[in-house]
């Protein structure tokens, strides 16, 4: 068969590409290195619960468009993210809110902490941020900086809070109410049964054919030949051959346990924001779905941070001013040197995407290519 395009990487970006070009008719090839589709949402079930493989992962937006797009693939359900930090065994609700501020501070009432706040900011007297320590004591203070943000930052980046640039951590809601949500978006859920079917769904078409377990680089130059057109989402830096220099990552190691309880930690996500602690979090599966599965058996899987070398997972860009401004001399040579190659994706973009993102960037580039 003859393709019209080689998408490497069955990740979203991978499938909504795919799914939208044999919509059109378009006959596409999916390579993907790993032995499984679906690249970092990939869910599989074990003792009737779905684990998250590659960490835990919420569904979040306020982008109607993209909410709706989703819900084709799967149902989903109501679950709210609503993280705790274990802080050396004292537990705190995140994200900033009255909840947090009433433990740290004794503060009952929003005026109580604002006050409370804004006694902390002063120390940035009016200063604008320039990283992320001052974004975070300017957003909430010294207080909850030191306890919540600062070693969960830099054992998450391997790098000293003041070397990360401020968006980061204004990712995170600040707010004055007893609300507990994770996220201010208007949509938010887990898809009933697990990720995998979203990008299963995706690809199940005659006019596309899926090969796990090859990597693009074992035969880059026959596809550069053979395919009119192809989509990368892999390291863009890698697919130039580092020719300008290493972009940044972070990877992670994650360690997965299967226990004969029914409730390990009370919560899908307890975070460890302590310097001594090595993981970062704990995540227990069962939780994402309400505890649905056997009453005897629970599974919970630490997150450890780790430096990336080449060959290991990429999972996070570093996205400071040095890295963005090498990505964007990458994105100079791809238009020079690769044209018929469309980079997308948290590699290919070198963006630090949610999968809301993803798919809003995946259909732009449909949007582009094909409309
Ligand atoms: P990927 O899923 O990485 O897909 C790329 C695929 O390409 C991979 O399968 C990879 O194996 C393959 N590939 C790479 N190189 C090659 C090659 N040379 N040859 C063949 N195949 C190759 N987002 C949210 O919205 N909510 C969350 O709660 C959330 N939590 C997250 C938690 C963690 C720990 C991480 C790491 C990410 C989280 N995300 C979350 C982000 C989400 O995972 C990404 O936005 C999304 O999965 C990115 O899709 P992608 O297709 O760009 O990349
Ligand atoms: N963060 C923190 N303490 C926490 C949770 C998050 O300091 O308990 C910071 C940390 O720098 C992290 C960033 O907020 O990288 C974004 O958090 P998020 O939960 O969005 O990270 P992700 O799920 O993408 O790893």
């Amino acid at each position: 068969m003859k393709y019209d395009y080689l998408v490497v990487g069955a990740g979203l970006f991978g499938a909504t590409f795919a799914y939208e070009a044999a919509q059109r008719g378009k006959r596409v090839k999916v390579i993907e290195k790993r032995d499984h589709i679906a690249g970092n949402i990939y869910t599989k079930e074990v003792d009737g619960i779905q684990v998250h493989q590659y960490g835990a992962h919420i569904f979040h937006t306020s982008n109607k468009k993209v909410w709706d797009y989703v819900n084709q693939f799967a149902d989903f359900n109501r679950y709210t993210n609503t993280p705790v930090a274990n802080y050396k065994g004292e537990m705190y609700n995140l994200p900033f809110n009255m909840n947090t501020f009433n433990k740290m501070w004794g503060v009952r009432t929003p005026k109580e902490a604002m006050a409370k706040i804004n006694e902390q900011r002063q120390e940035m007297a009016g200063k604008d941020p320039q990283n992320l320590e001052e974004q975070a004591i300017s957003l909430i203070g010294r207080d909850i900086y030191e306890k919540l943000i600062k070693s969960y930052t830099e054992k998450q980046w391997g790098r000293k809070a003041t070397e990360l640039p401020a968006f980061i951590i204004r990712r995170l809601p600040v707010r004055l109410t007893y609300d507990n949500n994770y996220f201010n978006d208007d949509y938010q859920g887990i898809p009933i049964g697990g990720y995998t079917q979203i990008v299963e769904k995706m690809l199940d078409n005659d006019l596309i054919d899926i090969e796990p377990g090859v990597d693009f680089f074992d035969k880059k130059d026959d596809y550069l030949k053979d395919y009119p057109k192809i989509v990368f989402t892999g390291m863009i830096d890698q697919f130039f051959n580092y020719q300008l220099g290493e972009l940044e990552y972070r990877s992670l190691h994650f360690e997965t346990e299967e226990l004969n309880e029914d409730n390990y930690q009370g919560n899908a996500v307890i975070n460890y924001t302590d310097a001594e602690t090595p993981f970062t979090r704990i995540i227990e599966h069962k939780h994402f779905e309400f505890g649905k599965s056997d009453k005897n058996k629970t599974i919970i899987t630490r997150e450890y941070p780790a430096d990336w070398h080449r060959g290991d997972e990429p999972y996070y860009p570093v996205n400071n001013s040095k890295n963005n401004g090498l990505y964007k001399k990458y994105t100079e040579l791809a238009q020079d040197k690769a044209n018929n190659v469309i980079f997308g994706g948290r590699l290919g973009q070198y963006r630090y995407y949610n999968m809301d993102q993803v798919i809003a960037a995946a259909l732009k580039t449909v949007e582009k290519e094909f409309d």
